[in-house]
C-alpha cells in the first residue's frame, strides 16, 4: 500500500504536509483575516459600475460596519440574516458582523416566503440585510427582525446625503468598533444544508473551522502557482451565501490579497465583458457556468482569453465530455476540480497538480490536515485505494453540528468525529479522489442543494395530494432536476401543471418541480420511509 494509507486503521492521510493551526483559544477568523497586510492592492471590483475598494479601505470598511451594528444594538451571540446577492458590500457585513462575535446565517436572496420563514424559526435573528426593494415586505414577514436595506453602490469617497440605515452603518467610526473576546470555538456562521437526509438544518460552522479553512490559503495556496498571488484575478460570480462562494470571495481570498471582480448575477455577456475589462485570471466555476463559458468562448473567435490562467469547477459531478470540450476550446488555461461540502467548511480536496498530471476528473488530493475513509456502505468495512465506497472526511473544517437537531447530527458526524459525506467516491493509486456518486438524497441543480423532503412537503400541503416522493433525474443543463411522483386523493382532477405552479410559488425559483408522475402508490418501505432506489428506477423506466 502507498505510504498515505494505512491498511490497519483504513485511514487515507494528506499527501501534503500538515498544518499547525494557531492554538490560542481566543482567536476570531476576522482578526486572522486582518492580521494579513496587502497595502495598495485592489480587494473588490464590482464588475458592472467599475467602483471599486482597495485592501486598506475594505478593512476599514469592515471595522465602520462592526462600529455601526454595535451602536444599533449588535451583541456577540446575535444572529444577523444576509439575504443578499453578490455585492462588495456582502463580505464588508458579514465580516463586520463576525468581528462583534455575532453570528450569520447567509440565504439566498430569491428564496420564497416560506424557506425564509422557516430559517428565520430556526436560526432566530435579529437583524437582516437585505435589496431596499425588499425590506418593507420582509419587515411585516420577519416579525421581530429588523431589516436592514442595502444599496447597489455606495460612493465611499463622499459622506452619503442619504440618511439609510446602511450608509449610517458603512460611515461609522472605525475606531469605534469594539474587541470582544471571541473563542475559537464560538459559532460564527449558520449555513443550511440538508446533509444526507432530510429537510435542510442549519449546519454550525465556528471561527475555528473558519481559521482552519483560512491556513490552507494563508500557508499552502501560494506555494501550488509559479506567479505571486496578488496579480491573481478572480471573476465571483459562484454565490456569496453558499459556502463554495464564501470560502473563497468573503473569506480565503482576501489572505493572498488578490483580487476580487464581483458579478451580482450570472449573465453570460457580463462575464465575458468582465473578463476582457478586468483581465480575469482565474474563474471558479459550476458545472452549467462551465458549459456556459465554453459556448461563450466557442462563439467569440476573436478573443483568446488570454487573460485567463485558471479554471476551477466544484459543487457538482461535471461529465468527461464538458472536461474535454473545455481542454479543447482553451487549452492554454489550466482546468482544477476541487470538492467539499457546507458541513466541512468547503474543505475536503485541492485539485492542484491535475494539470501536470491530467487527472482532470478526478477532484484533486485530500487538503492538508484532512484525513480520509472509504467505507463500504453494506458491511461497514474500510476498503483500500481503487475499491468504491462512502468517503468519510476528519478535518478541524468539520462542522460544530446541525442547529437544534441533535439526531442529524449523530446521525452524520460518528463518535470519533468522521463526517459521513454521503458521497461515493474511490481514491486512485496515487490519492486522487474521484467522486462517482451520492448515497445521500440531496439534488444538485447547477450546484445548488434541493432537498427531496423538502418539496415533498410542500408537494403534500396541497389539499387534493395523498402522498408525493420527489427525486432527481438527469439533465444536461442543470446537471439534475427535480421529479415528482404523486398520489391524488380520490376524484381529484388536478393537473401536473396546476401542481407545478402551486409548488413554484413557494419555493426558491431553482427548486422548481420540473415533471410530475401520477401514481397509484409511492413505493414506501414497511417503516413509512420512501424507497429512494425504487424510485430512480422507476424513474428510469418511465424515462
Ligand atoms: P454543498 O454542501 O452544497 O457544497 O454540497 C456538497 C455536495 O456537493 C457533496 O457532498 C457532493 O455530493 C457534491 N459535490 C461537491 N463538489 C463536487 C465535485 N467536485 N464533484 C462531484 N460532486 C461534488
Amino acid at each position: 500500500y502507498p505510504p498515505w494509507y494505512s491498511p490497519e486503521t483504513g485511514i487515507y492521510n494528506s499527501k501534503y504536509p500538515s498544518i499547525e493551526l494557531p492554538s490560542d483559544p481566543i482567536l476570531d477568523v476576522v482578526s486572522f483575516i486582518l492580521s494579513q497586510k496587502h497595502n495598495g492592492i485592489t480587494a473588490f471590483i464590482d464588475s458592472v459600475s467599475g467602483i471599486s475598494v482597495s485592501y486598506s479601505k475594505f478593512f476599514s470598511l469592515v471595522k465602520s460596519m462592526a462600529s455601526g451594528l454595535h451602536q444599533l444594538g449588535v451583541k456577540q451571540g446575535d444572529v444577523i440574516l444576509i439575504l443578499l446577492p453578490n455585492s462588495i458590500y456582502f463580505p464588508v457585513i458579514f465580516l463586520g458582523a463576525l468581528s462583534l462575535g455575532a453570528i450569520v446565517t447567509p440565504m439566498n436572496p430569491l428564496s420564497s416566503l416560506l424557506e425564509l420563514k422557516k430559517q428565520v424559526l430556526d436560526s432566530n435573528p435579529r437583524f437582516a440585510f437585505s435589496v431596499p426593494d425588499k425590506v418593507d415586505g420582509l419587515r411585516i414577514a420577519l416579525a421581530g427582525c429588523s431589516v436592514i436595506g442595502v444599496p447597489d453602490y455606495v460612493n465611499f469617497d463622499r459622506m452619503p446625503s442619504e440618511s439609510g440605515y446602511f450608509h449610517k452603518l458603512i460611515f461609522s467610526d472605525p475606531l469605534m468598533a469594539p474587541r470582544p473576546k471571541i473563542k475559537q470555538h464560538d459559532t460564527a456562521a449558520i449555513l443550511y444544508s440538508s446533509g444526507t437526509t432530510g429537510s435542510v438544518k442549519g449546519v454550525v460552522l465556528t471561527h475555528r473551522n473558519f481559521i482552519a479553512m483560512m491556513e490552507h490559503f494563508v500557508r499552502f495556496e501560494p506555494s501550488q502557482y509559479d506567479y505571486p498571488s496578488t496579480t491573481n484575478i478572480y471573476l465571483a460570480t459562484v454565490p456569496m451565501f453558499h459556502v463554495y462562494g464564501l470560502s473563497l470571495f468573503v473569506m480565503g481570498l482576501l489572505s493572498l490579497g488578490t483580487t476580487v471582480v464581483v458579478m451580482k448575477r450570472f449573465d453570460a455577456d457580463e462575464m465575458v465583458r468582465a473578463i476582457d475589462r478586468y483581465g480575469v485570471t482565474h474563474f471558479p466555476t459550476v458545472p452549467p457556468l462551465l458549459m456556459s463559458l465554453i459556448r461563450k468562448v466557442k462563439s467569440s473567435p476573436g478573443n483568446s482569453f488570454r487573460s485567463l490562467k485558471q479554471v476551477s469547477c466544484g459543487a457538482a459531478s461535471l461529465n468527461t465530455k464538458c472536461i474535454e470540450d473545455f481542454i479543447q476550446t482553451l487549452p492554454h488555461v489550466d482546468f482544477i476540480q476541487g470538492y467539499g461540502l457546507t458541513e466541512s467548511t468547503a474543505v475536503g480536496t485541492r485539485g492542484y497538480n491535475t494539470v501536470k498530471v491530467h487527472k482532470y476528473s478526478s477532484v484533486g488530493l485530500l487538503a492538508p490536515n484532512a484525513e480520509a475513509k472509504v467505507v463500504d456502505w453494506v458491511t461497514g468495512s474500510c476498503l483500500p485505494p481503487g475499491s468504491i465506497g462512502e468517503l468519510w472526511l476528519h478535518t478541524p473544517g468539520v462542522m460544530k453540528e446541525y442547529l437544534n437537531n441533535v439526531e442529524a447530527t449523530t446521525a452524520t458526524i460518528d463518535e470519533d468525529g468522521w463526517l459521513h459525506t454521503g458521497d461515493i467516491v474511490y481514491f486512485d493509486q496515487e490519492g486522487y479522489l474521484y467522486v462517482l456518486d451520492r448515497l445521500k438524497e440531496v439534488i444538485k441543480y447547477k450546484g445548488f442543494q434541493i432537498a427531496p423532503a423538502d418539496l415533498e412537503s410542500v408537494l403534500t400541503s396541497h389539499p387534493e395530494v395523498l402522498d408525493a416522493a420527489v427525486t432527481a433525474a438527469r439533465d444536461e443543463e442543470a446537471g439534475e432536476i427535480p421529479v415528482a411522483f404523486v398520489v391524488r386523493k380520490d376524484g381529484s382532477s388536478l393537473s401536473e401543471a396546476a401542481l407545478m405552479d402551486y409548488v413554484a410559488k413557494q419555493v426558491t425559483p431553482y427548486k422548481k418541480v420540473r415533471k410530475v408522475y401520477f401514481r397509484a402508490l409511492i413505493p414506501r418501505s414497511a417503516a413509512g420511509k420512501i424507497l429512494r432506489r425504487e424510485l430512480r428506477a422507476l424513474l428510469n423506466s418511465k424515462l
